[in-house]
């Protein structure tokens, strides 16, 4: 005869018993549902939004000064020296065949000029990837501005 007790311990392994026998997708995995998170409310405050400060702006640095120290001089007898009328000293400048030029004219004092003013040899832009002489001339000559 069975007991209350040993009826009651039955009950739940027989009950699973059945539900595996019944099962005909007891072997499938188990299928995995994803579930989005629910939205989380943002805080109630009484203080205004506050908006991030904008990106500082993209800095282009300056173009850094050619690295002139591996130029190479201008020479007067370059085809392009020839043309403009280059010479590195503009009291030589031949005035018979460049009337414009005007004492006092020499390159440090031109626009087109990259060094310091006061600077023996710098660029011109005339001349790329060359020096002139500071106190050279060229008929190109355009005063720098004040
Ligand atoms: Fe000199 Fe100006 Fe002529 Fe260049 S353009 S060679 S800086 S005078």
């Amino acid at each position: 005869m069975t007991t209350r007790r040993q009826f009651i311990k039955i009950v739940p392994l027989a009950g699973a018993a059945f539900v595996v026998g019944c099962s005909d997708k007891a072997a499938e995995a188990p299928k995995v549902v994803a579930v989005a998170p629910a939205p989380v409310a943002a805080p109630v405050t009484n203080e205004p939004a506050v908006t991030p400060a904008p990106a500082p702006a993209a800095t282009t640095a300056p173009p850094s000064a050619a690295n002139t120290s591996t130029m190479a001089l201008v020479d007067e007898k370059d085809a392009t020296a020839v043309a403009l009328g280059y010479v590195s000293n503009a009291t030589k400048t031949d005035t018979t065949k460049y009337k414009t030029y005007a004492a006092g004219q020499h390159c440090g004092a031109c626009q087109l000029f990259q060094g310091q003013a006061n600077a023996a040899i710098g660029p011109c832009t005339l001349f790329a990837g060359k020096q002139v002489n500071g106190q050279g001339w060229c008929s190109a000559f355009a005063k720098k501005a004040a």
